[in-house]
């Protein structure tokens, strides 16, 4: 949509948004999130749809959204169990139908009231909107360092543009929408992939809240396994860098032996050792295993990505027009 028209669009109150909402045993949240969601976007536009991704919770989140009033114009993806937020990001994009779609957790601590700013932002030309946080506070240092350490990692090991502190609290042009649509890819990391499509891109700037109620289900082995996605789906680095130190510690056994046997020549044959040949065969068994391991690592995602099972299994969907699943 031309910059012009973005605007006339906001202030005829005409933009369609679609708000996606992954939602994972949230049933203390929803109520009073949608409530205040559909309230916000009322204020935005004449024209929204809020799809409600249920991740296979196993409270009652889903009969409280299906208790919610109709004219919240709330649509259901219900998985049938849980594929994690990533996935259910990725549902609700292929079911967005708007203009722009706004991605946001259901727990409050992404604040309602920077909409009107990420819409904002959009009337002024930028394709992907995206909120970056100003404070980790509500988070342990230990997950802080972590962040950290990903973040460097990232920006060494790979060629794209990960921002720090932005997770997937944005809003995306229909542009955008369509080429993360566009990828086949099942394994998907999605804060690489805002990044690696390109576009006109902006951060906005808050406040990360406290949750309003329940506890964060991303457990140090899920982040870690988020982590690992992340590098893996975007470097190679891993996987080169074992030729490297292969090389190097080959020209080091090379020089060592070329210096055993002249020692030998000259001196004669010395039998102590066994220290340096116990340490020696540990340490490049170790090498082998590491490398082995990274190996490992590529190849299952090759293997996920060749079976080419469907991304998620729908259980039922609510308030769409088409209730069979397009994708799968
Ligand atoms: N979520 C999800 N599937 C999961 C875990 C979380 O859909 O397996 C949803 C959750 O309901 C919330 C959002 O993703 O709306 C963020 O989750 P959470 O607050 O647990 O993560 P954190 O804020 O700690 O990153
Ligand atoms: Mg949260």
């Amino acid at each position: 949509m031309q910059l012009v028209k973005r605007k006339q669009h906001i202030e005829k109150r005409e933009v369609f948004i679609t708000c996606i909402v992954p939602v994972y045993n949230e049933e203390l949240n929803v109520c009073t999130f949608f409530s205040e969601l559909q309230a916000c976007l009322r204020t935005l536009t004449g024209h929204f749809e809020i799809i409600a991704v249920d991740d296979g919770s196993r409270d009652g989140t889903v009969a409280k959204i299906l208790q919610l009033p109709t004219d919240y114009h709330i649509k259901l993806l219900q998985f049938s169990r849980n594929f994690g937020k990533e996935t259910a990001l990725m549902a609700g994009l292929d079911h967005a139908s708007g203009d722009v779609a706004i991605l946001m957790d259901a727990d409050f601590q992404h604040p309602i009231t920077v909409l009107p700013e990420f819409l904002k932002q959009w009337g002024e030309g930028y394709d992907m909107v995206y909120g970056v946080r100003e404070n980790r506070d509500t988070e342990s240092s230990l997950k802080r360092n972590f962040a950290k350490l990903f973040y460097w990692l990232m920006a060494k090991l790979t060629k794209i543009d990960v921002p720090n502190n932005a997770g997937d609290f944005r809003l995306l042009d229909r542009k955008v929408i369509d080429a993360l649509n566009s990828f086949k890819e099942r394994t998907r990391f999605m804060k690489g992939l805002y990044a690696w499509v390109g576009f006109k891109k902006i951060a906005v700037p808050y406040e990360v809240q406290e949750r309003a109620a329940g506890k964060s289900s991303w457990g140090f082995v899920k982040l870690t396994e988020l982590a690992i996605t992340g590098i893996t789906s975007f470097s190679n680095i891993p996987l080169r860098v074992w030729g490297f130190i292969g090389f190097i510690i080959s020209s080091v056994a090379l020089i060592y032996a070329i210096y055993i046997v002249t020692v030998t020549l000259i001196y004669g044959a010395d039998l102590p050792g066994y220290p340096t040949t116990v340490v020696a065969i540990m340490f490049f068994g170790g090498i082998q295993l590491l490398s082995i391991g990274i190996l490992g690592e590529y190849i299952a995602r090759i293997f996920t990505e060749v079976k080419q099972r469907p991304k998620y299994i729908l259980e039922q969907k609510h308030g769409f027009n088409d209730e069979t699943d397009p994708t799968n």
